[in-house]
């Protein structure tokens, strides 16, 4: 069974889909079968993989409306070496017509649970919202992975996002247990960013991931590629950094699995 984490964090620009195409790059170098499944409109997460979100034969939307099943609607990241489940602008209109069905909030869980004996991750990149979209992405999940500037407001919002997280947790998805906030776009030149990282760490403790993605060019260029920065650039340090989260991500499974 695949372990499930949606990359969130309603504020934009934030890191949420560099985290998820190059986690997806890290775990499948890590040999592991990986799923990313792009949950906002603007489809960066599938351009980022290598795949033109405008020519898909079917989107996530479609998978959640049930027009389409997951196998029907995926594509290979050839790039990445993992599954895309292809999103793009469609996205859109899905909150109106996810309204009208019954089981609104677990139409993602429901169409997953017929594939993830396949995968060993399935990573959701989630769009800036607390919309439909994202509890959906919440409720089909085991944990949420929050990437986090290390910024004066890099707090604001957060409380608002565990306690959905939480309300998820109680009402629509008990599974829902891991919450980490991973620190991203981070330069330890700047007092300010190690003063608010070790604030994150007195209060999240070990909720908060021990790697440090760290600004770098070579991941914010790799996209324009459709390569994860990862591949683009193995020596980068970012490349380094993620493949080091993907190695962190992967004990911490084992050891979740170990406590059950
Ligand atoms: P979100 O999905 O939260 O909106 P993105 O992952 O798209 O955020 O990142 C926002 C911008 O920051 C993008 O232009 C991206 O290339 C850049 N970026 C993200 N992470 C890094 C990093 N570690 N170093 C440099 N640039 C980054
Ligand atoms: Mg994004």
């Amino acid at each position: 069974m695949a372990k499930i984490f949606c990359i969130a964090n309603q504020k934009g620009g934030v890191g949420k889909t560099t985290t998820a195409i190059n986690l997806a790059a890290s775990l499948a170098a890590h040999k592991k079968k990986v799923l990313l499944i792009d949950l906002d409109p603007q489809g960066n997460a599938t351009m980022g993989s290598g795949i033109d979100k405008n020519t898909v034969k079917a989107t996530i939307y479609q998978v959640l409306i049930n027009h389409a099943t997951v196998e029907e609607a995926r594509v290979r990241s050839e790039t990445g070496n993992y599954d895309v489940l292809p999103g793009n602008r469609e996205l859109s209109g899905a909150e109106i017509d996810l309204v009208n069905l019954d089981n609104r909030e677990h139409q993602l869980k429901n169409a997953l649970a017929l594939v993830d004996s396949q995968y060993d991750f399935i990573l959701i990149d989630c769009p800036p919202t607390l919309s439909l979209l994202t509890l959906n992405g919440l409720g089909s999940a085991h944990g949420v992975i929050i990437p986090m500037q290390c910024e004066y407001f890099a707090l604001e919002g957060l409380a608002d996002l565990v306690s959905t997280i939480k309300r998820v947790h109680k009402n629509i998805n008990p599974e829902l247990t891991q919450i980490g906030i991973l620190r991203v776009m981070f330069d330890p030149r700047i007092t300010l960013q190690q003063q608010v990282s070790e604030q994150l760490v007195a209060h999240f403790k070990e909720n908060v991931y021990k790697t440090i993605i760290p600004r770098n060019v070579r991941l914010a260029e790799a996209p324009s590629h459709g390569i994860p920065g990862i591949i683009y650039d193995k020596s980068s340090r970012g490349a380094k950094s993620y493949e080091a989260f993907g190695a962190e991500l992967i004990k911490r499974v084992k050891a979740m699995d170990k406590k059950q």
